[in-house]
């Protein structure tokens, strides 16, 4: 036979939160044995040949003897991982004339992905879901590893078929065997009930004020530092604060899925529709908590669009970890650039920080006695900068309770349910004022929709005046004070809640007195 044949099948490359398509062409001519691979793919890519031609032999086919060259185009989108394999092998055998022509028909309207195990099983793959939302929007049926199939079906509204095997694949596209389409087992709407799961607040004992402060963050999605010694709650009162939240909305919950599909844990079923909780370690690198890497794959904040970003131990993590969430924190986007390509990935997340109040943790404390100096107390508070502390909505002290108090406690106030409809209430008065929550106004915004009552005005300028705030610190206030009428549903602000937007921010006070002295 000399004509040659040019089978050509259809996958997608990752870049980002993008899923570009690629054609997959292989040819097989007369020649020397030759395998070629082109079109811009990494090594893991390359390795590719290795695996293909192992599973084609011990799946019974035959490894065509001429020159095999496989194009992955275009060549100028960069593609790694081993999501080619099954595409380039099924391109083979089409241009090997080894499977029927049905299967060349069949090709173009399919999309397949998989990696291929030395044995010819299909392994599953990374960033399936966000492959499977933009193969859904061409009209393109999914050919995928049987154990993707769950997270294929969440962003696909296309048949969906799971395979395990090679020879699975090639019987359906020869049409011997067709293969049964996948249907969810799972309800991919992000349910009220799907909250339920979360801790309660009440389970916090005491705590009123504290408990005050993660309302008035949850209503209008303010950022929080706790600041108390070990054991005082402040872990547990931000494990509450999803719970707090409204639900995701499906495209909110479908952007969480998409970014954890290309992480490096990868997607999990059983958070998906659950507002992100993502809680790195103080020692964790920058490229974990920001993201980047040889993939460029994204960070904790990034992992925690759409949820809480809760860091325990602020102090102690890396200053270029601190300095590198400054910019996301204002913009609610991360830039990761690479030689190969530049990527954004969305990084809004609110910003839960806690720390001990000095470097044994006692200072201030009832139960036990502090044994640092007041130098190395003031060092350690130094560790967080002006600027990432100005980024700080809220600034709480978290205090040691007695023994007493829990028994002199009463209540625990209200529980999480009870708070979460006041923040869903809280969060629509915003929404339909201005189009967004409180903590994110713009410069302009806040002097159109923080509109002060005279008594209300008169107390800031006094406080700014007295304890000499900077004009971030005062803008920060103006918003604070804004959510704190609307949680009352006032529309002008009046003293009281400019008073507790200040005492909300303890280190401006300290700042102001210790800068006194
Ligand atoms: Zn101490």
């Amino acid at each position: 036979m000399s004509q040659q044949r040019v089978a050509t099948l259809f996958c997608r490359a990752q870049l980002g939160l993008e899923a570009p398509l690629v054609q997959v062409e292989a040819t097989v001519a007369s020649g020397l044995p030759a395998f070629h691979l082109v079109g811009l793919a990494a090594t893991v890519v390359r390795e590719s040949r290795d695996r293909v031609q192992a599973a084609l032999l011990s799946s019974g086919y035959e490894f065509p003897s001429g020159r095999i060259v496989v194009n992955l185009a275009p060549a100028e989108i960069p593609k790694a991982g081993g999501r080619f394999d099954l595409p380039i092998a099924l391109g083979i055998l089409i241009a090997s004339g080894q499977l029927r022509q049905a299967a060349v028909r069949a090709a173009p309207t399919c999309e397949l992905y998989g990696e291929l195990g030395l044995g010819g099983e299909v392994k599953s793959v990374r960033g399936i879901l966000l492959a499977a939302a933009h193969a859904s929007r061409a009209g393109h049926v999914l050919i995928v590893p049987a154990a993707n199939a769950d997270e294929a079906l969440i962003a696909a509204n296309t048949p969906v078929l799971g395979v395990s095997h090679l020879e699975e694949v090639c019987r359906h596209l020869a049409g011997e065997q067709p293969l049964r389409a996948c249907s969810r087992t799972s309800d991919r709407r992000p349910a009220q009930a799907r909250c339920a799961g979360e801790p309660d607040v009440r389970d916090v004992k005491g705590q009123l004020q504290a408990k005050r402060a993660l309302l008035i963050a949850a209503a209008g999605a303010h950022s929080l530092l706790m600041i108390g010694p070990p054991g005082c709650g402040k872990t547990m009162l931000a494990q509450r604060l999803p719970g707090l939240l409204p639900p995701l909305t499906e495209a909110e919950a479908l952007d969480c899925a998409g970014i954890a599909s290309v992480s490096a844990a990868g997607f999990n079923l059983g958070g998906f529709g659950r507002r992100p909780f993502r809680s790195p370690h103080h020692t964790a690198s920058a490229v974990s908590v920001v993201g980047g890497g040889a993939q460029a794959r994204p960070g904790e904040i990034s992992l925690a669009h759409h949820g809480v970003l809760f860091l325990d131990e602020l102090p102690e993590f890396d200053r270029r970890v601190l300095e590198a969430l400054r910019e996301p924190l204002e913009a609610g986007i991360v830039r990761i650039a690479r030689a190969a390509a530049q990527t954004d990935y969305p990084a809004e997340f609110q910003l839960v920080a806690a720390m001990n109040p000095c470097p044994c943790g006692h200072l201030g404390d009832c139960a036990a006695t502090c044994r640092c100096t007041p130098a190395e107390a003031q060092r350690y508070r130094e560790r967080i900068s002006g600027p990432l502390l100005d980024r700080l909505d809220m600034h709480v002290q978290v205090p040691r309770l007695e023994s007493g108090d829990f028994a002199a406690v009463i209540g625990d106030g209200d529980s999480s349910a009870a708070l979460a409809a006041r923040v869903t209430a809280t969060r629509s008065r915003q929404l339909d004022r201005q189009g967004r929550c409180n903590a994110r106004l713009t410069d302009g915004q806040v002097e159109r929709c923080c509109v002060l009552q005279p008594a209300a005005r008169a107390l800031l300028d006094r406080t700014m005046r007295q304890l000499r705030f900077s004009g971030r610190a005062r803008q920060r206030i103006l918003k604070l004070a804004r959510t704190i009428a609307d949680l009352e549903g006032r529309d002008a602000i009046a003293d009281i809640h400019v008073g507790e937007a200040v005492m909300l921010r303890c280190l401006d006070r300290e700042r102001a007195t210790s800068s006194c002295r």
